[in-house]
C-alpha cells in the first residue's frame, strides 16, 4: 500500500502507509504525531493464539457474490466453496470469518459426500470460524467446504465497503469496493486470511445492469439473470494470498490501452464519469511504469490485464491488488488546469510504487507481516528510482534522500523505534510505518550502492525468479543477493550479504560514523557508535564507507571504499587531504547513517559551502544540514559549527537543502522551541529571515514558464517562511496578492494560496482579517476551509488571534464550525509564532473555566496540545547556546540585514 502511508490519522493529513505510498511530508507531519506514531506502533506482543492452527490449507476458492448497491442497498449475499487439504490429522477446520451471518455450512469429502459436523463456532475476538467435525480427518486428504452467508457492505473503508460520490446532477451515487490488506478479506467472506497461504480464486459477482463488476482477472462470461441483474464470472486467478484479492461494483467510466510489445497487456483506468478527462496521466504513467519495471527486473507481468481505479473514499494512498490497483482519487486523477506540480509528483510516484508491488508483494510475498519491509522497502526504493526514469523532470533520485532517508533516520533514533523485521500478531497495521517504508527503502538503497547497481539488480532478478508465486523471509533475499555478490566479488570474502544485512534488518537503530584526521600521520579514522536520542548502546553494524576527495577521484563516488565490520569500532585509512580540499563522507547520502567530523574537517566543509556550495551535491548539502542540526541538538557537535554551517544558506537557491533545513524536525522544531520567548524568537527570525532574503527575491511570487518542476512547492514554502521570519518585502508582496484574490481581480492558484494568505495576513488590518474570516465561513469545501484556518493563524495581531480562539468556545450562533475545526483553529494559532503563543496563553488565562467546560476542553487532543506547550517551555533551556549565538549575531548586524 502506499503511505503515503498506513494508517495513521494525522491532524493535517491522513497519512497511510499501507501497500500504498506514504509520502512523508516533513513539513506537514506534526512532530508530536510522528512521535506518537512511532511510540504507538511497537508495543511488544507475546501471545501466539491469533494465528490459524493451519492444520488445513485452501487450494481453490469459488466465490459468488450477489450485490444490490445499484439500488442503494448495502446488504449482500455470498457463497464460497473452498477446496482444502488437511496437513495433519484433525477434527477441526479453522479459518477466518468476521461479520458474516452464516446461513449454511457443509463439508464434503473427495467423493462429494457431506460429512457429519458437531457444530461450528465463531470466535469473535480472534475472528476464527471453527468447524468441529464428528470424525477425525486424516492428513493429506482433500475436502470441499461450502458456506452460504449474508453480510453488509462496511462503512469504515475496510473489507467490502460502500463508497459514494456526488454525481454531476447532484445525486449521491453509491459503489461497492474492497480494501483487504492487511486482514480485512475475512470480513468480506470466510477465508484463510494469512499472507503465506496462496490459493486460486474464481469469483462471480451479480450487480445491477447499469453497474459493472471488476476484479483481479478479466471476465470470462457475462450473463443477464432472470431477476434483471448481470452476473459477471471472472477468470481464475493465479495462486495468491487473500489480502490481494479485489473487486468492485461501480458505475465508473474508463479509458483503456492494449499493449502488444514485448508482451500483450490490457491496461484500463476507471473513475467516476465527471473525472473522465483526468485519466490520461495515470494511464500513460501506468504503461511507462510497468514496462520500466519489467525491463529493470527482466521479468514479465503475467496477468492478462492491469487495471487502475480512482476510489472516492479510500483509506490509504493506494493498494496494489493484483491486476486491480486502487487509489485515493488525489493519487490518480490529474487535471491539467487545476492540479499542482506536487499532485503530479505524487501521482507518478504512487503509481510506480503500486506497480513495483505487482512483483514485490504480489509475485513474491513475505511469509508474515513481520517482514512487510520486503514489500514496502522495495516499493519505496523503486518508487523513486523508476519514477525518475519515467518522469525525468522530477528529481526523485534526490527526493528519496530528504523524504525517505532523513525521515527514517529521525524516527529510527528514538528509543521507541523497532527493527525492520518485527513480529506482530494482532495490531497488524502497526508495522505499516516509517520503519517498513522509509527505513526499508533506505537500507535497501544502501545495499544497492554497497554491492553496486548491477550486482544488486542481478540478485533481485534471481530473488524474483527463484521465489515467484511463493512466500519468503529475509534469508531468501540474502541468499539471492549473496550469489550475485559472490559472482561479482562485490563484498569482502570474509563476510556474506546475510552477515552484512542482518544487523540492519534484525536490530533497530543505526550508527553514527565519526571521521577524524591526523594531518601529521596522514591518517583518517572512521569510528562507529550507535546513534540514539536516548541512551546509545554498544551495538555495531557492517558500515559501508564511501567518500569524496577530489584529489582521489573515482568514477562512482557512492562506491564502498572501506567497510567498518560489525564488532569493529573503527578503521583507519591513509589519506592526504591538501589544504584547499575537503573530505565528504557518504556522498549523496546513500549510506543509512549519520556522519560527524572533527573540527578541522567540519571547517573545511563549511569553507567550501561558503565559497562554492554548488561544488557539493545538493543531497549532501541537505545531509550536512540535517546531520549537523541533529548532532548539535544531541550535544555531539559544538553549536557554533552548526550555526556557521547554516550561514551558507544565504546563497542557497536549491529546493533540496531548503526542504531539509525548514523541515518539522529541523528549523521548524527550533522555531517551536524558541517562540516561548520574545527576545530569543526575535533573534531567530532576524537570522533565518536574513538567510531567506536572497531566496525569496530569486523565486519571486509569480510562476515562470520554464522554471524547474519543484519551484511551485519551493515558492509556497519560502513565502510562508520568509514572511513569518519578518522579511518586509515578502509580507507586502503577499498582502497585495491576497487582496487581489479576495477582491476577485486576480485569483491565486490553489497550490500557493495558503502561503500567500498566511504572509498577507501577518500585518493585515482588522477589516482584512474579518474579510478572510468571512471567506472561511462562506466556504463549503473542507480543504479550502482548512486552508483559511491555517492562514488566519498567521496573523501577528494578538487580539485578532484571541478573538479567533474564542470562537472555538461556541460563541455566536452565526459562526459555523465543522467537525474538527475547533482543534484546527487552536493548532493554527498556538504553535507557529511567538505572538500566537502569547495569544494562546492569554486565551487560556482569560477563559480558563469556559474552556474546561467546553467540548474542546474535554478532548484528549486538546490536552495533548496543553502538554506540548508545557514541553516547549521546558525544552527552551536546551537551546541556551544557540540563543546566545543568535542574539550576538543580531546585535552585530543590528537587524540591518532585514530589508525595509
Ligand atoms: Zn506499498
Amino acid at each position: 500500500m502506499e503511505a503515503r502511508l498506513v494508517i495513521w490519522l494525522i491532524s493535517a493529513l491522513v497519512v497511510f502507509s499501507n501497500g500504498q505510498r506514504f509520502k512523508s511530508d516533513r513539513h506537514n507531519l506534526p512532530l508530536n504525531d510522528l512521535i506518537l506514531l512511532s511510540d504507538r506502533a511497537f508495543e511488544e506482543r507475546s501471545f501466539t493464539s491469533f494465528r490459524l492452527p493451519n492444520t488445513s490449507v485452501p487450494t481453490q476458492y469459488m466465490l459468488e457474490l450477489d450485490t444490490n448497491v445499484h439500488l442503494n442497498q448495502f446488504t449482500y449475499s455470498g457463497k464460497v466453496q473452498i477446496q482444502l487439504t488437511t496437513l495433519q490429522a484433525t477434527n477441526q477446520i479453522v479459518l477466518h470469518s468476521s461479520g458474516s451471518t452464516i446461513n449454511k455450512l457443509q463439508l464434503y469429502n473427495a467423493n462429494q459426500l457431506p460429512l457429519a459436523l458437531n457444530e461450528y463456532i465463531v470466535d469473535e475476538e480472534r475472528q476464527f470460524l471453527i468447524i468441529n467435525v464428528k470424525e477425525t480427518l486424516p492428513a493429506n486428504a482433500n475436502y470441499r467446504l461450502l458456506i452460504e452467508f449474508t453480510n453488509q457492505l462496511r462503512n469504515d473503508l475496510t473489507g467490502f465497503y460502500q463508497s459514494s460520490y456526488q454525481a454531476e446532477d447532484g445525486t449521491t451515487k453509491y459503489i461497492a469496493v474492497t480494501q483487504f490488506e492487511a486482514s480485512f478479506a475475512r470480513s468480506a467472506f470466510p477465508c484463510y486470511d494469512e499472507p503465506w497461504i496462496r490459493a486460486t480464486f474464481e469469483i462471480s459477482i451479480s450487480c445491477g445492469l447499469s453497474y459493472k463488476a471488476t476484479s483481479n482477472m478479466p471476465f470470462a462470461a457475462i450473463a443477464i439473470q432472470p431477476d434483471q441483474k448481470k452476473l459477471t464470472r471472472f477468470r481464475v486467478t493465479p495462486r495468491m494470498p487473500t489480502y490481494l484479492v479485489a473487486f468492485m461494483v461501480t458505475d465508473f467510466v474508463s479509458k483503456r490501452v492494449i499493449l502488444k510489445e514485448p508482451t500483450s497487456l490490457t491496461m484500463e483506468i476507471f473513475a467516476r464519469s465527471s473525472a473522465i478527462d483526468e485519466l490520461d496521466l495515470g494511464l500513460q504513467k501506468g504503461v511507462d511504469a510497468i514496462r520500466a519495471i519489467e525491463r529493470y527486473f527482466d521479468i514479465t507481468y503475467d496477468l492478462p490485464k492491469l487495471d487502475q481505479a480512482a476510489i472516492p473514499s479510500f483509506m490509504f494512498g493506494a493498494m496494489e491488488n493484483w491486476g486491480l490497483v486502487k487509489y485515493a482519487e488525489r493519487y490518480l486523477l490529474y487535471n491539467d488546469n487545476t492540479s499542482s506540480n506536487w499532485d503530479k509528483e505524487a501521482i507518478v510516484a504512487t503509481i510506480t510504487h503500486e506497480l513495483v508491488h505487482q512483483f514485490f508483494g504480489n509475485l513474491v510475498t513475505p511469509k508474515w507481516w513481520t517482514d512487510i519491509f520486503l514489500n514496502e522497502g522495495f516499493a519505496t526504493l523503486y518508487e523513486y528510482q523508476i519514477s525518475a526514469e519515467i518522469e525525468p523532470s522530477i528529481r526523485y533520485e534526490e527526493l528519496i534522500a530528504v523524504e525517505a532517508v532523513q525521515t527514517a533516520l529521525y524516527v529510527d533514533s528514538r528509543p521507541s523505534t523497532r527493527p525492520l523485521s518485527h513480529y506482530v500478531e494482532t495490531d497488524l497495521m502497526s508495522v505499516f510505518d516509517i520503519i517498513a517504508y522509509q527505513k526499508g527503502g533506505s537500507v535497501l538503497r544502501m545495499m544497492k550502492h554497497a554491492l553496486g547497481e548491477s550486482t544488486f539488480q542481478n540478485g533481485l532478478r534471481r530473488y524474483l525468479r527463484d521465489n515467484q508465486h511463493s512466500a519468503v523471509d529475509p534469508n531468501d533475499l540474502f541468499e539471492s543477493l549473496q550469489s550475485a555478490a559472490k559472482e561479482d566479488a562485490a563484498i569482502p570474502q570474509t563476510t556474506t550479504v546475510g552477515a552484512i544485512m542482518s544487523p540492519w534488518v534484525y536490530e533497530s537503530g543505526y550508527p553514527l560514523v565519526t571521521v577524524s584526521w591526523t594531518p601529521t600521520s596522514g591518517e583518517v579514522v572512521f569510528r562507529q557508535q550507535h546513534f540514539s536520542d536516548g541512551t546509545p548502546d554498544s551495538r555495531t553494524w557492517w558500515v559501508p564507507i564511501s567518500f569524496r576527495l577530489s584529489s582521489q577521484p573515482v568514477s562512482d563516488e557512492t562506491e564502498t571504499r572501506v567497510w567498518i565490520p560489525q564488532g569493529t569500532l573503527q578503521v583507519a585509512v591513509s589519506l592526504d587531504i591538501p589544504s584547499d580540499e575537503y573530505l565528504l563522507v557518504n556522498p549523496h547520502q546513500t549510506g543509512y547513517y549519520r556522519v560527524n567530523y572533527d573540527g578541522e574537517l567540519w571547517g573545511k566543509l563549511i569553507d567550501k559551502l561558503m565559497a562554492d556550495h554548488d561544488a557539493i551535491p545538493a543531497v549532501s548539502r541537505s545531509q550536512l544540514i540535517d546531520d549537523s542540526l541533529k548532532l548539535a541538538m544531541g550535544g555531539q557537535v559544538e553549536v557554533e559549527v552548526t550555526f556557521e554551517l547554516l550561514k551558507y544558506l544565504k546563497n542557497e537557491e536549491d529546493y533540496i537543502p531548503w526542504y531539509t533545513a525548514l523541515a518539522s524536525d529541523n528549523l521548524q522544531f527550533i522555531n517551536k522551541a524558541l517562540l516561548v520567548d520574545e527576545v530569543a524568537y526575535g533573534a531567530l527570525k532576524a537570522f533565518v529571515g536574513s538567510l531567506m532574503e536572497h531566496l525569496i527575491i530569486t523565486l519571486g511570487f509569480e510562476e515562470r514558464s520554464s522554471e524547474p518542476h519543484e519551484h511551485q512547492q519551493f515558492r509556497a514554502m519560502a513565502i510562508e517562511w520568509g514572511c513569518r521570519m519578518g522579511y518586509d518585502r515578502c509580507r507586502t508582496g503577499a498582502h497585495q496578492l491576497m487582496m487581489e484574490d479576495l477582491e476577485g481581480s486576480q485569483l491565486l492558484p490553489s497550490y500557493i494560496k495558503q502561503s500567500i494568505y498566511c504572509g498577507g495576513l501577518m500585518d493585515a488590518t482588522q477589516e482584512e482579517f474579518v474579510a478572510v474570516f468571512n471567506a472561511y465561513q462562506r466556504s463549503t469545501d473542507l480543504s479550502e476551509r482548512a486552508m483559511y484556518i491555517s492562514a488566519l493563524g498567521c496573523s501577528e495581531n494578538k487580539q485578532f488571534l484571541i478573538d479567533f480562539l474564542v470562537i472555538v468556545l461556541g460563541a455566536g450562533q452565526e459562526i459555523s464550525l465543522r467537525s474538527g475545526e475547533a482543534l484546527q483553529i487552536v493548532r493554527s494559532v498556538y504553535s507557529r509564532t511567538n505572538i500566537g503563543h502569547e495569544a494562546f496563553q492569554a486565551w487560556l488565562e482569560q477563559f480558563n473555566d469556559l474552556i474546561l467546560s467546553s467540548s474542546i476542553g474535554r478532548q484528549a487532543d486538546f490536552h495533548a496540545i496543553l502538554a506540548d506547550v508545557e514541553n516547549r517551555k521546558a525544552n527552551f533551556g536546551n537551546f541556551a547556546q544557540l540563543i546566545t549565538l543568535l542574539k550576538a549575531w543580531k546585535d552585530q548586524t543590528e537587524g540591518g540585514v532585514i530589508s525595509k
